[in-house]
């Protein structure tokens, strides 16, 4: 650091000349001029943004604008920009209409869009909710462009399921006489609800009171039909398994995370063409697995473009009977796992001790007997058929004697009175060939892409635009914030892979 020639130490006994510092005045107001354009880069992705939406057709979403020029009345916000700043701050990792009013104050990118001016939370909140068959057009619309950039082939769609927190509590699941009980107090306090003009507190607080009191009133009364309907599809509805429904949100389920904790949430099904990562179709539902998820799916990916993909990849927890018979008779190739149902079998046989020399496939099918043999050589007889989906397991079962006599006991069957059972899946023709052609090393390495193509877009969404848990509540919200979610990122992918700044006017 270069030394200050003019300062000279004080010598003894002499003060120190003071320091001459800037001082901060924060009372001050300042007018200054700024050039809006300016504010943001040329290569800035909101401008990338802007120019997308733009080209975009977006007459749904001008369709129900009553302000019409040559008529009386206030002019509303042009979609073009409400749909934009939604995708910015989606992509910014913001989903909060009030996070986003506020970053129009004062954000460069937002003041851009904007043009300075500053938009309600609550035209925010209406606009992302209120345009569902629009927001549908605009993500095919997003997927006619990519599919016109050579992005979307649909020779090769990975599809998988990841569960999103819904915003709820664990708390917040009640049996149904709690439920009642919690309705019942509500109607009273919603009927002892004062007229809000002649409240003590403001007319806007009382009226903001009164309709939190209403909308608690409804989402248990919601609660209370989700418990019916779920009632009603159980076939053997139990007092020990008492359904309970969620008073926050109805629509929610309980279902294992991926980390294998529980939690009210929902289950987002997102199919991604392999070709360059883009979502060709999204869907959310209430099922726990993914089990009966992948025909749907195909149905979203055909409507969204017209052409049923060639060949759909999926994990385990998607290649069941049901979903095979469904492939077969769409032409859709599927490529997927099995091993995992079997390495599950095997975690439990682990669980419960079992020895690995006396896990199922150790015991011998005799077919023209229909029942099995043990490695000790007795016969395991038909008991009963399980039906998981549309699939159907038999399950064969030594006699207790047989067992009890066994100097195998502790090794095969530790700790049960009964005898030992073993469970047989048939194997319908779809499921040979499956089995023979997941044999092959050309479908193996097809399945080795999976889980970089399939799981890239449920990471993204949930890193970087931050939707590990759902904003709003009951299935058509969250299956909105889904879409939005899932356009945002096909829209940064349209960036990353088309957008040439350089063409910018
Ligand atoms: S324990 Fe029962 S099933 Fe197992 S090997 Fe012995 S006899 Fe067979």
């Amino acid at each position: 650091m270069e030394k200050d020639k003019s300062w000279t130490a004080p010598l003894e006994g002499e003060q120190p000349p003071r320091v001459r510092r800037k001082e901060i005045n924060r009372q001050q107001l300042l007018l200054r001029p700024v050039e809006v354009e300016k504010l943001v880069e040329k290569d800035h992705p909101v401008r990338a943004i802007w120019e997308l939406v733009g080209r975009l057709n977006l007459e749904s979403f001008y369709a129900g604008i009553e302000a019409i020029e040559g008529v009386a009345g206030r002019p509303v916000w042009d979609p073009r920009l409400l749909i934009s700043l939604w995708i910015y701050a989606y992509k910014e990792g913001v989903s909060s209409a009030r996070e986003i009013a506020r970053l129009c104050q004062y954000h460069p990118a937002y003041q851009w869009l904007t043009g300075l001016e500053v938009v309600n939370y609550h035209t925010l909140a209406d606009f992302r909710i209120r345009h569902k068959e629009a927001l549908d057009r605009l993500f095919i619309e997003v997927l006619g462009v990519l599919s016109h950039e050579g992005l979307i082939t649909l020779e090769r769609v990975m599809h998988d399921g990841t569960k999103v927190k819904a915003c709820a509590s664990d708390k917040s699941f009640h049996r149904r006489a709690t439920l009642q009980d919690h309705l019942r107090l509500a109607r009273e306090q919603v009927e002892q609800m004062g007229d809000p003009e002649s409240e003590e507190l403001s007319q806007r607080v009382a009226k903001a009171q009164q309709r939190a009191l209403r909308e608690r009133q409804q989402r248990l009364e919601e609660a209370l039909k989700e418990l019916e309907q779920m009632g009603a599809s159980r076939s053997e509805p139990s007092e020990k398994k008492e359904t309970r429904a969620s008073s926050t949100d109805p629509d929610s389920r309980v279902m294992m995370g991926a980390k294998g904790a529980y939690g009210p949430s929902y289950n987002v099904q997102i199919s991604t063409d392999a070709e360059a990562k883009i979502i060709v179709g999204v869907g959310v539902t209430q099922a726990p697995t993914d089990a009966a998820e992948l025909e749907p799916a195909v149905e979203r990916i055909e409507a969204n473009l017209g052409e049923k993909p060639k060949q759909m990849v999926v994990d385990g927890g998607l290649t069941n009977q049901a979903t095979m018979e469904a492939m077969a008779e769409k032409q859709v190739d599927l490529i997927g796992a099995l091993a995992e149902r079997r390495g599950v079998a095997e975690k439990r046989m682990k669980q419960r001790g079992v020895s690995p020399d006396f896990y199922p496939q150790a015991f011998e099918y005799d077919a023209s007997a229909d029942c099995c043999r043990c490695p000790a050589g007795k016969v395991l007889l038909y008991e009963t058929e399980e039906r998981s989906g549309a699939s159907v397991r038999r399950r064969y079962r030594a006699k207790a004697s047989d067992c009890r006599g066994c100097a195998f006991q502790a090794q095969c069957c530790p700790g049960t009175k009964r005898g030992r059972s073993v469970v047989r899946s048939e194997a319908t023709p779809e499921m040979a060939a499956f089995q023979a052609k997941m044999e092959t090393p050309e479908a193996q390495a097809i399945y080795k892409q999976r889980a970089g193509v399939a799981e890239f877009p449920n990471a993204w969404i949930k890193d970087k635009i931050g939707v590990r848990q759902f904003r709003l509540r009951g299935l058509v919200k969250v299956t909105l914030e889904a879409v939005w979610a899932c356009l945002t990122y096909n829209i940064c992918q349209w960036i990353r892979l088309c957008w040439n700044p350089q063409q910018l006017a």
